[in-house]
């Protein structure tokens, strides 16, 4: 008898989940730069039109060995019966949205402001109701569900004040109204958090962050059960939104390093929280694995780590964290995270400028707050970098500035 098959560990399955065998024995799909494939017959054509094969056969429905390896490892990472890859992570938002949330989409406000302005601003012209949630608790989402939102869209933890949503209370809530919970992981990466193992039904990522890692690509992917990846599949196919083979070879590569890459980006980004945290020029960091974070405990729960991704609020005003954005110089000036190299964004001139203050202020965005993507250097060097940009206001006697 054959013993029920071992769970597999998340850097084999990063390493071992593609399904296509290289007839020329390549130890990894190889890029199939190809739009259509040649069929010996019509009847094995039917095979695949009439879905008994799957594939290859034209690569704007996603049908190519190498787009369809990279799913299958996107799949197997989020623990999911399948995965779609698309050409952007705001083209998998787009489709999960216009396929499940065509009744209804609540939102909550806590979110990256394009899913924001797709879902308060372009989804409507389409006669799509849609609402922001001011707040995630269980009375606002209950009204929310009740007036017949059918999605109810998340991002854990949030963008940028990184707090940690309580994903299978979501989804059971979620559930008592038949509505889907879709979370968006991109900041926690499947390797620190699995949404769908807590519940969740659809997970969308921009793969153009951690998944990609080395800011070179722009890519998009949504997990979860086969049926409901269906309706997103017949979308991106009607939208032609599907990854190009050439940059899902790219991510399929950056795939295999995820997990060693993740574990890095979790160590680095504990390391300069644990070190900042006193500091006198800091106010408050806000980084999950701090003990001092309000919702430690329930990160601890739901994420096997705790991310890259660092708040630094600064003690001063707008301008005081803007001298001390500018004054590093291994963190790059840049709005985007994930990737290799070190980053910092002040929200409130990036991100979150078309809020005003008060709005920032309503959500807890200080105008002194940065965000770090912290990358892969050495942290010594990312500590040493951040304590002379912050050492340089003491300096010009501007610290103690309190706004
Ligand atoms: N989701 C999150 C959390 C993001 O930060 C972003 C982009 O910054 C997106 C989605 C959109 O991804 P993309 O730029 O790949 O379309």
């Amino acid at each position: 008898m054959k013993a029920s098959p071992r769970r597999l560990g998340p850097a084999t399955l990063a390493i071992h989940s593609q399904q296509h065998q290289d007839p020329l024995g390549s130890p990894h799909v190889p890029l199939y730069d190809t739009t259509t494939f040649r069929f010996p017959s019509t009847a094995d054509l039917l095979e695949v039109t009439e879905g008994r094969r799957r594939g290859p056969f034209y690569t704007r429905y996603g049908l190519n060995p190498t787009i369809q390896a990279l799913e299958d490892t996107l799949a197997a990472l989020e623990s999911a019966e399948a995965a779609l890859a698309f050409a952007s992570g705001m083209a998998a938002i787009s489709s999960t949205l216009l396929a499940h949330g065509r009744a209804g989409v609540a939102c909550a406000a806590d979110i990256y402001g394009g899913t924001q302005a797709l879902v308060m601003g372009q989804l409507p012209m389409l006669g799509i109701p849609t609402q922001l949630l001011p707040n995630m608790e269980a009375a606002t989402v209950e009204a929310a569900l009740r007036s017949g939102a059918r999605v109810l869209l998340i991002e854990s933890p949030t963008n940028p004040t990184l707090q940690v949503l309580d994903i299978a209370r979501l989804a059971e809530q979620a559930h008592e109204h038949d509505a889907l919970l879709v979370v968006d992981n991109t900041f926690a990466s499947p390797i620190n958090q699995q949404p769908l193992n807590l519940g969740a039904d659809l997970v969308v990522h921009s793969a153009t962050k951690y998944l990609g890692g080395h800011s070179d690509l722009t890519a998009g992917s949504v997990m979860g059960a086969a049926h409901l990846l269906e309706p997103i599949g017949s979308w991106r196919q009607g939208l032609g939104s599907v990854l190009a083979p050439a940059t899902a070879a790219l991510l399929s590569r950056s795939l295999r390093t995820l997990p060693l890459r993740i574990a890095r980006h979790n160590d680095n980004a504990l390391a300069l929280a644990e070190a900042l945290q006193h500091h006198p020029a800091i106010r408050r960091v806000l980084y999950p694995g701090l003990p001092s974070h309000p919702q430690h405990e329930l990160a601890r729960q739901q994420m096997q780590g705790f991310g890259g991704m660092l708040g630094l609020e600064i003690r001063g005003d707008r301008q005081t964290a803007t001298a001390v954005a500018d004054r590093l110089e291994l963190f790059a000036l840049a709005p985007s995270l994930g990737g290799a190299e070190s980053l910092v964004t002040q929200p409130c001139t990036t991100s979150h400028a078309n809020l005003s203050a008060n709005e920032r202020r309503e959500r807890g965005i200080s105008d002194s707050l940065l965000r770090l993507s912290v990358g892969l250097e050495d942290s010594a060097d990312l500590l040493h970098d951040l304590e002379q940009a912050l050492d340089g206001l003491q300096g010009n006697g501007q610290q103690g500035i309190d706004a």
